[in-house]
């Protein structure tokens, strides 16, 4: 994808189309009869189940994602729960993301229900963004189910589609404009906006900043400081309409690294098999991020003593896995010592090291029988357990939060889902 990303850009050319209750919506295309019907889909559906994914019609009736299946039988005594298929969900998601590429080839999925349809390219073909999110609309009834619906959001960059697409549910269609943005912005807590959370909301309005609408007003130079880093600068261009900051740009990478120096507080065995899986985490987030896989793999440490030791192999299948990368160089590591009856690689007189992915691919060019081999899941969702106990959930969802790869869905259960 090729645009120009940080040229001020006000015509709404980004739609973000996010499908409206998702799970409960796939259940009621397959099953008839659930249509019209309050249906709440659970991993389990025992009294104390918990509601992940309440169809339009439960909402309506109070019915809350994260609920107790008691509390919502209560509140809705003819809710029908269903427990989750999450392979249903990915065929749907599969069938959604080819009927939006009809449309542009600049589509990225940003989570199971979720994608931006960039059309800033497409300006001479389309005329009227609104018509062609009605057209969309039309497309995925016909082709992806007639019970699916879903809330469009148009905006000139993604991070304000995404928010457009907040303000109706379910079935909206929301432009924002220079025009509009304000009224948009007024009725919203710094806590809405997709990315601000308790901290950075007290953060900020630590600094005089209390609403979207301040946030907006306040100068790049200001946010820069408050923040204390590029994230003020990138609020600004965001809310100003300065370009795009989310979209990543397929091109241009020909490599990703991730680096670590290493103090000697560090220095323990356990600490750097943490150090290199963060580093592996980091690079698999970029990854997804980029929508990229990599074909390569080189891995180097540097010693105090300037030593060094250096590991490249080529995969014989493309990995954007984390854990994945993690478990290559593990092995290696293991076999190279075994081999040669040296030290450890990762040793107390580790100065730095460093994981690098080259040679990537598209995404979406990656056959997606890739996902369906279920013993690399297994050892997959294997190593995550073993990633969560060491470093907690609460990291393992951020670094994993934003992957399109649907191993880590069934690991990191579905209550994340609603966070992406
Ligand atoms: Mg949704």
């Amino acid at each position: 994808m090729h645009r120009n990303r940080l040229d001020n850009h006000i015509l709404p050319t980004v739609l973000f189309v996010d499908m409206n209750s998702f799970f409960a919506s796939c259940e009621q295309q397959v099953n008839y009869w659930l249509r019209g019907r309050p249906v709440a889909v659970c991993v389990y559906t025992g009294r104390h189940g918990c509601v992940i994914a309440a169809s339009i019609e439960a909402k309506q009736r109070g019915v809350k994602t994260c609920m107790r299946l008691d509390e919502a039988m209560a509140i809705c005594p003819d809710l029908v729960p269903l427990e989750t298929h999450p392979n249903r969900y990915r065929e749907y998601h599969v069938k959604l993301i080819e009927v939006l590429k009809r449309f542009s080839d600049d589509v990225i999925p940003k989570s199971i229900d979720e994608a931006v349809v960039d059309l800033t390219n497409y300006q001479l073909v389309y005329k009227d963004m609104r018509q062609v999110a009605g057209q969309i609309k039309q497309a995925i009834r016909q082709d992806v189910g007639d019970y699916m619906r879903c809330s469009i959001g148009i905006a000139p960059n993604a991070f304000l589609a995404k928010l457009a697409s907040d303000v109706q549910k379910p079935d909206g269609l929301t432009v924002i404009t220079p025009d509009t943005i304000d009224d948009v912005l007024r009725p919203l807590k710094l806590t809405d906006l997709p990315g601000i959370g308790k901290r950075m909301a007290i953060r900020l309005e630590n600094s005089g900043i209390y609403t979207p609408l301040d946030l907006r007003r306040a100068s790049p130079e200001r946010l820069k400081a408050v923040c204390k880093s590029i994230v003020g600068w990138q609020w600004h261009v965001r809310l100003n309409f300065g370009g795009e900051v989310d979209l990543a740009v397929n091109e241009g990478y020909k490599s990703m690294s991730a680096m670590r120096t290493i103090s000697p507080g560090q220095r323990t065995p356990e600490r750097l098999n943490e150090l290199l899986q963060s580093l592996c985490l980091t690079l698999e987030r970029r990854m997804v991020l980029n929508g990229v896989f990599c074909q390569s793999m080189s891995f180097s440490c540097r010693y105090q003593t300037d030593k060094t030791y250096n590991y490249e192999v080529d995969f014989p299948a493309p990995i954007q896995d984390g854990p994945e990368l993690y478990r290559v160089i593990s092995e290696r590591m293991a076999k190279f010592q075994l081999v040669h009856r040296c030290e450890p690689v990762l040793n107390e007189h580790l100065r730095s090291m460093c994981v690098v992915v080259h040679k990537f691919i598209p995404a979406d060019s990656v056959p997606l029988n890739l996902f369906e081999d279920t013993s690399r899941k297994d050892k997959l969702r294997q190593t995550l357990y073993t990633l969560k106990n060491k470093f907690g959930d609460d990291k393992l969802i951020r670094t994993t939060e934003l992957t399109t790869n649907p191993a880590y869905r069934d690991v990191i259960g579905f209550g994340n889902i609603r966070d992406l």
